[in-house]
């Protein structure tokens, strides 16, 4: 068990905790189907959402506790106002050297260079399709032309590495796959393939279009020669190189082969709950306890105590049709 005075969080499965995901709203201008069921109104009230110099505190607390990297999520993040204004103050934050985004980067032409200016280096972004009416259909409306756009602005802004995340689902983009790894050559893009979870709509979907990526690669296999590599900050993915190029492939496999063990996260919501895994419903609200006033050591010591709850694993594979979450809640 963690004592006082080591600069470390560890859980109680001895995993070294030094991530947080940071989701800034639960809010987004899409609703991709497996993510956040169509008319979704149960949003966080804006007076629950923490402010940007609460959100601060909590993640320098978790820097003075060993957390070097902290990734901004949702919902979709560029939909929270004055994203920029965050990112300089989580920044300059002492111990945090990693500062990420996971975006559908359909406001990335906007904010791309005042987000690298700030402080984000490097970006995922969710792309499932390169189809435009097949990007309308996945994201309940959504411009496929503004995340082109964006993507092409988040280049010249130089964030790097930028990861392209595509949810490979049967039936809905399986037959796309060469064509995306096709587009993220063209642009040295990194792909990564993402199993399917159950965190949209309860009892659709996420058994319905489920792929195994073990699948997916031997596809590959069949027309790139793959060698398998890593990536500095690559998380739970599983790389291959492409011979010949200098293009990545990750694989995310959450159901077919999950990746618990390593976790080394946590996640917190923008109403300053503190989720500890994706797949279980284990949380601790940090909110009530920064309105009232308490003190930084206080918040490490509430910081702790919260990490005594994580579970050893997700259970996605053996529950597959109960919902526990939206991910787009969560932040994903
Ligand atoms: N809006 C941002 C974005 O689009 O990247 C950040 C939040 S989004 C919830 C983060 C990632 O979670 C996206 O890559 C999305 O595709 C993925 N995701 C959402 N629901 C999922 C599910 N049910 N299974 C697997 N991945 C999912």
């Amino acid at each position: 068990m963690l004592s006082r005075t080591d600069n470390q969080l560890v859980d109680p499965y001895g995993r070294r905790i030094e991530y947080v995901r940071l989701s800034v709203t639960d809010r987004c201008n899409y609703r991709c189907f497996y993510c956040l069921p169509k008319g979704f109104k149960d949003f966080e009230e804006p007076a629950h959402w923490l402010t940007f110099a609460e959100i601060e505190r909590v993640m320098s607390a978790f820097a003075e506790l060993g957390v070097a990297r902290i990734r901004l999520t949702g919902g979709e993040p560029l939909v929270r106002k004055n994203l920029p204004q965050l990112v300089k103050g989580l920044a300059s934050l002492p111990g945090v050297d990693d500062l990420s985004l996971s975006t559908n980067a359909s406001l990335l032409a906007r904010d791309a260079h005042d987000l690298k200016d700030a402080g984000i280096s490097r970006i995922n972004v969710s792309l499932d399709t390169l189809n435009a009416d097949r990007f309308r259909d996945i994201t309940g409306g959504g411009e496929l032309v503004a995340v082109l756009d964006g993507l092409r602005t988040a280049r010249d802004a130089e964030l790097n590495p930028i990861k392209i995340n595509m949810v490979a689902m049967k039936g809905v983009n399986d037959d796309e796959f060469d064509d995306m790894l096709e587009f993220c050559m063209e642009n040295e893009f990194t792909l990564r393939f993402i199993e399917t979870m159950p965190m949209g709509v309860p009892g659709q979907s996420a058994r319905d279009s489920y792929l195994e990526l073990d699948g997916v690669l031997e596809t590959l296999h069949d027309k790139y020669e793959l060698i398998p590599s890593c990536m500095p900050g690559g998380g739970p993915a599983r790389y291959y190189k492409v011979a010949g190029s200098d293009t990545r492939i990750g694989l995310i496999t959450p159901i077919s082969r999950h990746f618990c063990e390593t976790c080394n996260r946590v996640r917190m919501t923008v109403d300053g709950t503190l989720y500890l895994c994706l797949g279980q419903e284990h949380s601790y609200p940090l909110r009530p306890l920064l309105r009232s006033g308490i003190s930084n050591e206080g918040l490490k010591d509430a910081i702790i105590e919260a990490l005594a709850l994580k579970p050893e694993r997700h259970e996605f594979r053996e529950k597959p049709d109960q919902v526990i979450r939206c991910m787009s809640l969560t932040g994903g």
